[in-house]
């Protein structure tokens, strides 16, 4: 392959200097040239009814239930939700708890679907021209497509979409850095279906009614900035691509932003606040087939890699197919992996189980192998400031880890807990192999689970005052019907009494 200077790989535009980062071994030459393949469909499909940020989704489907390909499964409930789709058509057998890739490593309520082989489509609604078509409309079809973010955040699409309706809005980003290492199913993607996913450019840049786009590539797929550059030359948008080095985690939403424009988002604020709105390309291309072909997220492209799987590959893979029959398809594992991970190797988490099924978000099952893997025990903290030099948010990693362990929670949070975005990098350099980023997860979901809890008693706080007041609007409103009875009765005895003294004066007036 011809080797490009970083300059030209720019394009000549400016990156900018971001904060911190790491360099490792990216291990993408393991499937960078294996192309996208499909799979047979499995025997069963486990469709998780929580397969992205926000609420679950509500089952419209019942047990024993025929389904066709596409057809809507359960609807997005409230603001934040999604809607999950069959993925082929069959029927459904189950609907229960089942184990699932969630961060929380709790079962999920799933779907659970037996194809019928026939892989027959259901009535998909009409194609939009993006051009046409209204932002909210495009909006609306992206909503009723299930569509989430597909570079492993999971944040309902639709919702990101209608960001312009809160902020004022220039550019569209789509964040094709893909700097996970051994993951390289975006690159394939940019590689082979570039038309598609710059299709799914112009419609989302008409939905957030901005005429600014910027595709982001690290600098080492100069094959996916080459067919992207081709794409997007005739997209009636001032877009262009720009080559990122090559550092993780350039694809941190923030830190790519800082790169690409030299603005800062402020801590805890969204990038929209400055003007930004970043997508994947695999969430384009699902755009662009749920605009252009009215289909919905069903499916999608993952990496399956790692020293420890037989034939590493790039797989479009139904959602709700078993982890164990993707491994399978690429010939099993080479003896017992070391780690078995979902996503990269710096934020992917462990699988649960075989059995747990394929979501929205997986972009990489990875199979390594204990060479790949480092297994020295940790050692007390040298204080040498490694990971305070390389995060990207600006943290001290070493104190952080230091009140976490004190279970000083607020402390944590006072530092900056919240900012760190897991991205691994401290505990990928650290000398002393602390498992820092572990503390950092641990900490976070101790104290989602504490906010959770105050969530409940506020709720229940809530509740019982509104019982009360409901209680006392009855009391109220008995006293005051009581109050009206007396005095109807107050009012029929009077005028009785009137009455009885008006027939007593009667015969005195006719002896008159
Ligand atoms: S890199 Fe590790 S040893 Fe060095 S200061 Fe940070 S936590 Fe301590
Ligand atoms: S995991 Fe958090 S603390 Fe560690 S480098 Fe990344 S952002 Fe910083």
């Amino acid at each position: 392959m011809k080797r490009l200077s970083l300059g030209a790989l720019r394009g000549r535009a400016r990156v900018h200097a971001v904060r911190g980062g790491v360099h490792p071994k990216d291990n993408k030459a393991l499937s960078a040239e294996c192309p996208i393949e499909p799979i047979p469909l499995s025997g069963l499909l486990r469709v998780p009814l929580q397969q992205h940020i926000g609420a679950e989704a509500e089952p419209v489907v019942a047990k024993g239930d025929r389904v066709a390909k596409g057809q809507v499964l359960a609807i997005g409930r409230r603001a934040v939700s999604a809607a999950v789709h069959a993925p082929t058509s069959g029927r459904v057998i189950a609907i229960g708890r089942f184990v699932a890739p969630h961060p929380s490593g709790l079962p999920v309520a799933t779907i659970t679907l037996r194809p019928d082989g026939e892989d027959r489509w259901a009535d998909l609604p009409s194609p939009l021209d993006p051009n046409t078509a209204t932002p909210d409309a495009l909006a609306e079809r992206v909503a009723a497509s299930g569509i989430v973010g597909m570079g492993g955040a999971t944040f309902p699409s639709a919702v990101k979409l209608d960001l312009r309706n809160r902020f004022p809005l220039d550019t569209l980003v789509i964040n094709a850095a893909e700097c996970e290492p051994y993951l390289t199913c975006d690159d394939r993607l940019l590689r082979e279906r570039a038309a598609a996913v710059a299709d799914g450019i112009l419609c989302m840049a008409r939905a957030l009614t901005v005429d600014k786009v910027i595709v982001a590539i690290e600098s080492n797929k100069p094959q996916a900035a080459a067919a992207m550059r081709k794409a997007v030359a005739n997209l009636p948008l001032d877009a262009r691509v720009i080559v990122v080095p090559t550092r993780y985690p350039m694809g941190s939403e923030k830190h790519l932003v800082q790169a690409l424009t030299g603005r800062e988002t402020p801590a805890r604020a969204l990038t929209a606040e400055i003007g930004l709105v970043v997508h994947n390309p695999a969430t384009a291309y699902a755009v662009h087939r749920a605009v252009r072909h009215g289909e919905p997220l069903i499916s999608r492209i993952l990496t399956v890699s790692g020293r420890a799987v037989a034939r590493p590959a790039n797989i479009e893979v139904p959602i709700g197919t078993p982890i164990a029959d993707i491994l399978a398809h690429c010939g099993g594992t080479l003896g017992e992996p070391a780690r078995l991970l979902l996503g990269g190797p710096m934020m992917g988490l462990p699988v649960p189980s075989t059995r747990a099924p394929v979501v929205k978000g997986t972009n990489g099952i990875l199979a390594l192998s204990a060479a790949e893997c480092r297994r020295d025990e940790a050692m007390p903290c040298i204080r040498c400031g490694t990971c305070v030099t390389v995060c990207p948010s600006g943290l001290t990693p070493l104190e952080l880890n230091a009140r976490i362990r004190n279970e000083e929670l607020d402390g944590a949070v006072r530092i900056g807990l919240l900012d760190c975005i897991s991205c691994g990098s401290c505990s990928y350099v650290c000398p002393s192999n602390i498992p820092l980023i572990q503390s950092f997860n641990y900490a976070k979901g101790k104290l989602a689970a504490q906010q959770r809890v105050k969530h409940q008693q506020e709720e229940t706080k809530r509740l019982a005052q509104q019982r009360e007041v409901r209680l006392e609007r009855i009391a109220a409103a008995k006293m005051e019907a009581l109050k009206r009875r007396k005095a109807e009765m107050a009012a029929k005895k009077a005028k009785a009494k009137a009455q009885e003294g008006a027939k007593a004066a009667a015969p005195l007036e006719t002896a008159s």
